[in-house]
């Protein structure tokens, strides 16, 4: 059975420091033959974002980020929790679809997906300010100060979507986001398909954006070393539930989580790694269909004892800001 969504007594967040907040979201796709079979993308997951902040969600793929993302940028319904913006149930009145559209935007991996391929770079960019009822005689104006914003040259705003570079058309997906100065942008591995140089002009203008205008960032990805650079806090997810969050300096510099050593040593080189903070991830993810009892991470972790895989591990604190859910 699917879990009923929303406690009545959570819509309102009286604690509005953060733009976002994430209490005990789930989500829960019915699959398989007759929608027998539920995967638990996401199994209980809470975090806040502060205003103007960035916060990363990291994970190998499957393990629910992208799921996370489509929940809130109001995408995808949750099976239960709640999630604020701004202090106020995004799945529940006052806030609608429009209002929330123009507060919170979402960059996706694949610029090509998202941009239509029949526009023209001028009305792909006029499009949300017609929606969002900007002064028609001040459209054109705009659109010329978007491209300038993320230094594509307004030559090219008669141009389609496939005459541009995988990084111009990035820039666009970004432009786009940026129109309506949004409080919050979601980027799901926005700069996952571009090459090196591509990804570091694509950050320098997230952070260009988030600096002078005070967006804060759901920054999804897998990628570590784009998430160091980019992310002031981070939550490691495995799974559909948190494994280890907080400050990202202090998750890179000492990984708590077995599971987030694996993941470091596999970014970075075992190379760059003291010897204690080193891990090598076996094995698969398992199925989302049958986590596997007590601590998720227990069948691939090399200091799993008996207790790990009766008894789900409690939050812990290492350090302030710095929190992680295993038993040793
Ligand atoms: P990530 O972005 O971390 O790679 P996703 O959030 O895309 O992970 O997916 C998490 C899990 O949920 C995966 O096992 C995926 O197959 C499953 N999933 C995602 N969307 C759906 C859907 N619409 N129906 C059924 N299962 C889904
Ligand atoms: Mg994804």
């Amino acid at each position: 059975m699917l879990e009923r969504r929303i406690k009545p007594a959570q819509a309102m967040d009286h604690k509005a420091d953060h733009v976002i907040r994430v209490v005990g979201l789930k989500k829960y796709y019915a699959s398989g033959l007759f929608h027998k079979k539920i995967v638990k993308a996401v199994d209980g997951l809470s975090f806040e974002i502060q205003r103007g902040g960035s916060f990363a969600l990291v994970g190998e793929s499957g393990c629910g980020k992208s799921t996370v993302g489509r929940c809130v940028g109001r995408l995808s319904r949750p099976s239960s929790g709640s999630i604020y913006f701004k202090g106020k149930d995004i799945w529940q009145a006052p806030y609608h679809r429009k209002t929330l559209r123009k507060k919170m935007q979402i960059i996706f991996q694949d610029p090509d997906k998202s941009l239509d391929p029949r526009m023209r770079l001028f009305d792909i960019l006029c499009e949300p300010l017609k929606v969002h009822g900007w002064p028609k005689g001040r459209q054109a104006e705009k659109v010329v100060n978007l491209m300038e914003r993320v230094r594509l040259s307004p030559d090219l705003m008669d141009r389609y979507p496939h005459e541009l570079s995988g990084g111009q058309r990035q820039r666009i997906g970004i432009a786009r986001a940026i129109s309506l100065d949004p409080e919050l942008i979601i980027a799901d591995e926005a700069v996952a398909s571009l090459d090196l140089i591509a990804q570091t002009q694509i950050m320098d203008l997230m952070e260009k954006n988030q600096t002078e205008n005070g967006t804060a960032y759901l920054y999804i990805s897998h990628n570590l070393n784009t998430v160091r650079r980019f992310a002031d806090r981070m939550a490691v997810i495995y799974l559909g539930r948190c494994v280890e969050a907080g400050k990202t300096e202090k998750i890179f510099n000492a990984p708590a989580h077995p599971y987030t050593r694996g993941l470091l040593s596999a970014f970075m080189g075992t190379g760059l790694l003291s010897t204690e903070k080193r891990s090598v991830l076996k094995g698969e993810v398992p199925s989302p269909m049958q986590p596997p009892p007590g601590c998720r991470f227990h069948p691939r972790c090399p200091n799993a004892k008996a207790v790990c895989s009766r008894l789900y591990p409690p939050e812990r604190k290492v350090s302030e800001d710095h929190l992680v859910w295993c038993h040793f």
